[in-house]
């Protein structure tokens, strides 16, 4: 691979593609911030050991995919693949917890893993993060939930999307199911692939997570962890299911959601869609009690979610947004560029994006131009034109012209601009 190339698994984010994410990262912040979220913005690398304790060493994560390199003082640093435990980290060290409860952030922005580079699937790839720390009523886990479901369906993307929600329970009482699941899965060892045998040994609980055809119909028939809830846990559950009837936030109950990464305890939940094959997931949270203790922080619960935004911007490909000027302004001539620069200029301080011939081409170039920009309008001020105080406005779709004096130029342009249908 060329050294003068992007790395493998990293995309430049093109021009054409800019308005959807800032689209996503729009409704993101407008969406949290109605919800009482707070943005936080974080460090790109961190310890490696703060990753190794926030997000467990026999995670796929911390196992195989970090990007871990000893700085130039011999201290391990590893390149953030997820936000939260950077975010519990800031909220223990700048003491935020003694703030009302529950305290709730959010941060965007890029994380770093070594996967096998797909699409939907990347080296650098970006995400919301969420979370609200220090509550551990279940009308949080809801009120999360349903705040991630009002983000999708800001972007008009509900109805393609699923919701499933899962109580992984306690970390005390996991260990009865997972005796249950172990038990379940030793005699159907064979039919497992070679990563679940491993996952079988180490951490059986990631087998129901696996995504490998041969496993499905096993894994279908395990023995589902909501039969060996604790009270307390099946408690919590029946009553995050409750606050999310009550707001009406429809979901799919699937006891095989267990989640990659070994903190959660009691509520997970994912949204999922059918129109991005293998990388069917979107976003993904849960609770995680234990953790920010686990930090050497208070012994404050937490309940969270990430979105993985290139996945958003894929499920926007087919939703229009509007990113091209409403006009260009061709003046033929230096005189006549004089007088539309600054007419340009006030549209544009009026929000109105226009595009501006300099004078030097033929009318016929900068109609080509125009057409290519994908422009509404052209406006043309010639020499005849100029010396009458006026220019002529054509339309590029119709081709109807008329003539319009100069002064009144910009208004016109602002005025078409707040009656076009999609923003400028
Ligand atoms: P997956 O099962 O797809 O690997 P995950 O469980 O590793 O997902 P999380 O750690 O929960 O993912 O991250 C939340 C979201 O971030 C995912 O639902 C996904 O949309 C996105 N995401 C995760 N890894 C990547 C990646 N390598 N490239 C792009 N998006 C990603
Ligand atoms: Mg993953």
């Amino acid at each position: 691979m060329s050294p003068l190339k992007a790395v493998r698994g990293v995309r430049d984010i093109l021009p054409g593609e800019s308005p959807r994410w800032q689209q996503v990262e729009a409704a993101a912040r407008a969406v949290f911030e109605a919800y009482g979220y707070r943005e936080i913005r974080l460090p790109l690398f961190e310890r490696t050991e703060l990753f190794a304790r926030g997000i467990g060493d026999e995670t796929d994560i911390v196992k195989k995919e970090m990007y871990t390199f000893e700085d130039r003082g011999g201290e391990s640093l590893t390149l953030r693949p997820e936000a939260t435990a950077s975010l519990l980290r800031a909220y223990i060290e700048h003491g935020l917890h003694v703030q009302p409860k529950p305290v709730r952030l959010y941060t965007l922005g890029p994380m770093f893993r070594y996967e096998r580079p797909q699409a939907g699937r990347y080296r650098q790839f970006h995400q919301a993060d969420v979370e609200a720390l220090g509550e551990i009523h279940p009308a949080v886990d809801a009120e999360v939930i349903a705040m991630l479901v009002d983000f999708f369906g800001a972007l008009r993307l509900a109805d393609r999307l699923e919701l499933h929600i899962n109580s992984i329970g306690d970390a005390g009482t996991r260990p009865v199911y997972v005796a249950r699941l172990v038990e379940y899965l030793t005699p159907r060892r064979e039919g497992l692939c070679p990563e679940c045998r491993t996952r079988l040994d180490r951490n059986p609980l990631r087998v129901l997570d696996c995504k490998v055809p041969d496993c499905q119909p096993i894994i279908e028939k395990a023995p589902s962890i909501l039969d060996s809830l604790s009270p307390e846990a099946a408690q919590h559950f029946e009553s995050v299911r409750q606050c999310l009837d009550a707001m009406g936030v429809r979901y799919t109950v699937n006891p095989r959601l267990v989640r990659g990464l070994d903190y959660y305890v009691r509520t997970t939940f994912e949204l999922l869609t059918t129109e991005l094959g293998a990388q069917n997931a979107v976003a993904g949270g849960g609770r995680y009690d234990g953790l920010i203790k686990q930090l050497e922080g208070p012994p404050d619960p937490g309940v969270g979610f990430a979105i993985g935004l290139e996945r958003m911007v894929l499920l926007l490909r087919d939703v229009e947004v509007a990113a091209t000027p409403l006009a260009l302004l061709i003046p033929l001539g230096d005189a006549a560029l004089k007088r539309l620069l600054p007419l340009a200029r006030r549209a544009r301080q009026e929000g109105v994006g226009v595009e501006l011939g300099y004078g030097g081409r033929k009318l016929q170039k900068e109609l080509e131009r125009a057409n290519r920009l994908g422009v509404g309008w052209a406006v043309i001020a010639g020499e005849n034109e100029l010396a009458q105080g006026e220019a002529v406005l054509k339309e590029m779709k119709t081709g109807e012209q008329r003539r319009v004096p100069l002064t009144r130029l910009a208004d016109e342009l602002i005025a078409l601009a707040r009656g076009r249908k999609d923003p400028v």
